[in-house]
């Protein structure tokens, strides 16, 4: 079941989004070598309640943490904890933040200091990929159009999309039908409509696209362990076309 958003729900999940976009620009600042992934998630949560708003995340099938941190071979879903971060990582944050009735659920993938340039590669290129899938996020189209412009994407750069792992409509769940895949033919799918608001998230991996989950029971790790990278945003499809509810001027990390 597909719920249609009125311009007043889009209205509240906008100004939910910039909650995120104030999460994104502080952790620009706050990510470096020698803070743990632990670090991240406290500021995270203090931005969201400092917003009077709820972590999406914390206690949602038992998750523990307000954000999922997700560093070099993790896709997704991992628990922010000791682990310090070191010049040359990349780290995946996913931060989902509930107002008002209404979730949003965004993703960044940071450098940690100087990263290789296949690396730098692979973030820049899941970012971009996303932004392939937006343009094809148009009134009349299919979800799986989005779905074969991000895997297009991906793999003439030489990098693989993780199948197992996927977007979703989101709303006043933060999981909702229908499911945004990033691989497919396209014209699959349900058709696009005004007033769907949609979480696309690339997840990329510069290896195979095969992945496994920690003993954990959260966190997703590529099984050759080679780098992932994740870059998500809340999309809402208007009869003018599609708008980021997450994403601010600046913020084109
Ligand atoms: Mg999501």
């Amino acid at each position: 079941m597909i719920y249609l958003k009125s311009n007043a729900d889009i209205a509240i999940m906008r100004d939910n989004g910039k909650i995120l976009t104030e999460i994104f620009k502080k952790l620009k600042n706050t990510i470096k070598a020698g803070i743990t992934t632990k670090d991240i998630d406290t500021v995270v949560e203090s931005i969201i309640y400092s917003r009077f708003a709820e972590p999406s995340f914390k206690g949602y099938r038992g998750f523990p943490a307000a954000s999922c941190v997700s560093p070099n071979a993790e896709v997704v879903h991992g628990i922010p904890g000791e682990y310090v971060l070191k010049d040359g990582d990349i780290v995946g944050v996913d931060v989902g933040a509930f107002k008002n009735g209404f979730h949003v659920d965004a993703a960044r993938t940071y450098a940690v200091g100087a990263i290789s340039a296949e690396a730098e590669r692979l973030v820049t290129v899941t970012r971009e990929s996303f932004f392939k899938g937006v343009e094809q996020a148009v009134i009349g189209n299919r979800v799986s159009d989005i779905s074969a412009a991000v895997q297009r994407y991906v793999e003439a750069a030489g990098f693989n999309v993780v199948r197992d792992m996927q977007g979703h409509g989101i709303g006043r769940s933060v999981h909702e039908d229908p499911r945004v895949p990033n691989f497919g033919m396209p014209g699959k799918g349900p058709k696009l409509r005004a007033g769907m608001v949609l979480a696309v998230e690339p997840m990329v991996s510069q290896g195979d696209f095969r992945i496994v989950t920690e003993p954990n029971g959260w966190t997703v790790v590529t099984k050759d362990g080679k780098l992932s990278a994740h870059y998500e945003n809340t999309l809402a499809l208007t009869d003018s076309g599609p708008e980021i509810l997450t994403l601010d001027d600046g913020d084109m990390h």
